[in-house]
């Protein structure tokens, strides 16, 4: 955890916040009004459980409304406060402006330990902490739109939907009140996986521009570059799935809350997990060393560091042992400010969080778009973009006979072409283009100009800027 004397989470996000601004030229007003946070409702609620009545602190904090919905997880977990709901409704905001979603920021936590209660228990604290935010808009389709975060999932999401429609029985869009929603219950193909992809396609994105690249002293492609990644939750997992099975990243060290595996030939990434869902722990993993102090193996040997946990796992105490020339945040909030003037400092390239995990917002805008347009994407024009293209292949395979030239075609370019585009691969074709795009915002700030020296600060100028210009086509 990050050492004493730190700022909190919330005032690290506002110095970063700080430090972009300092290149801006926005009025000190405006400059305010877009850092603070407008609200934040605390509940606290009693729920009959084993006999007693317990009681539940959760928060939703709405950071800034220039867009609405606004938009961010639930996260269930003891640690949830006050400071660190803020921070992360802040980064929400900043987040979706980037990834041009058209949602103001927002973020909400219950403090609660979600592996002491079974599932029936968990199901009645969710509805009841869903009817508090339902009773006050603070879940609804056109106003706020939360989704998972840490500790929540498919699960959550579907009750919090079910109860909102309970409690809203005409409301025709109520199944956009929350996303990440499983598919039978009103979700999208590739939202739990989204986060994980697009931290795939970030990396991608990165790897293709040779001067990024170079400031980071890295060369060729992702294959065969040596990956750590920490936490293997949501996030971690599909990140280090993808990069290790698609684009042959090796996955040289597994970082979780109770330890470290490692192995420099490579760990397989899916029988980890499936040894994690089994047993609870990386304990026992046999084929990988065990590490019993985790946090030590952040500052290994590596190329790509890939903290996916949370926030505050570099900072001013271990910043300067990292030896990674590249960290991607696949959580919110990993690298304390201080720790990012250190690894600035040491020529380390950061890729931030606010860009770098945004492929779960992304995807969930896809899934608010289509609960409110109540259609399925790729429905209407699936069949018809496989005819045009049998009618391409019928007509070639006409031509080669017809005038004896004998071309045949690969089957696998057939079975290809002639597939249309399903739910899947729009959502991953949106994505992609989506942190193409973002990126591509970045990195002109970061290069076209010769005050930012970095990604982060790039990305909170792009993103403060598109912010500032909505609230002033409103006349603040
Ligand atoms: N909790 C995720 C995040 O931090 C997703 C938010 C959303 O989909 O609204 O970005």
């Amino acid at each position: 955890m990050a050492v004493t004397g730190e700022p909190s989470f919330r005032e690290s996000v506002d110095l970063m916040f700080n430090r972009a601004v300092a290149l801006m030229d926005l009025s000190p007003g405006l400059e305010q009004k877009i850092r603070v946070c407008n609200s934040t409702y605390t509940v606290r609620f009693g729920v009959r459980l084993r006999g007693k009545i317990e009681t539940f602190t959760g928060y939703r904090s709405v950071h800034s409304e220039h867009m609405e919905p606004v938009k961010g997880g639930i996260r269930y977990a003891m640690s949830v406060n006050q400071d660190e709901v803020e921070a992360l409704a802040a980064l929400m905001t900043y987040k979706c402006a980037l990834v041009e979603t058209p949602f103001g920021g927002s973020k909400g936590g219950l403090c609660i330990d979600p592996r002491q209660w079974d599932e029936h228990e968990l199901e009645q604290i969710t509805r009841r902490f869903a009817y508090e935010l339902i009773k006050r808009d603070l879940i609804n389709p056109a106003q706020n739109v939360p989704a998972p975060d840490m500790g929540t999932g498919e699960r959550e999401m579907a009750w919090m939907a079910d109860q909102y429609a309970r409690m809203n029985t005409t409301d025709i869009n109520a199944k956009a009140c929350v996303t990440g929603k499983p598919p039978h219950a009103g979700g999208i193909q590739g939202r739990v996986e989204a986060t994980g992809r697009g931290v795939q396609y970030a990396l991608r994105e990165f790897f293709r521009y040779p001067e990024d690249k170079a400031a980071a002293g890295l060369g060729g492609g992702i294959d065969g570059k040596r990956v750590i990644v920490q936490g293997l939750g949501n996030v971690g997992y599909h990140a280090a799935k993808f990069l290790s099975e698609e684009d042959g990243a090796k996955i040289v060290a597994i970082i979780e809350h109770d330890g470290a595996l490692t192995d420099d030939k490579g760990l397989n990434v899916e029988d980890v997990r499936q040894w994690i869902v089994k047993h609870g722990s990386i304990k026992g993993y046999a084929g990988a060393a065990f590490v019993e102090d985790g946090a030590a193996v952040l500052e290994h040997d590596c190329d790509i560091l890939i903290p996916a946990a949370m926030e505050g796992v570099i900072h001013k105490g271990n910043a300067a042992r990292i030896k990674a020339p590249l960290i991607i945040e696949a959580a919110n909030g990993p690298i304390t400010f201080g720790a990012d003037e250190l690894l600035r400092k040491k020529g380390c390239v950061i890729i931030p969080d606010m860009y770098a995990n945004a492929g779960g917002v992304t995807v969930s805008y896809f899934e608010w778009v289509k609960n409110l347009s109540h259609i399925r994407f790729g429905r209407m024009q699936r069949r018809a973009e496989e005819a045009r293209s049998r009618l391409i292949v019928e007509e070639l395979e006409r031509l080669s006979s017809d005038r004896g030239l004998g071309w045949e075609l690969a089957p696998d370019f057939k079975e290809r072409f002639l597939t249309g585009s399903d739910e899947l691969a729009l959502v991953r074709s949106g994505l992609d283009d989506t942190m193409r795009a973002a990126y591509g915002a970045m990195r002109e700030v970061w290069h076209g100009r010769n005050d930012v020296g970095d990604l982060r600060v790039a990305a909170y100028i792009v993103a403060i800027d598109r912010v500032a210009k909505t609230y002033r086509s409103k006349g603040l």
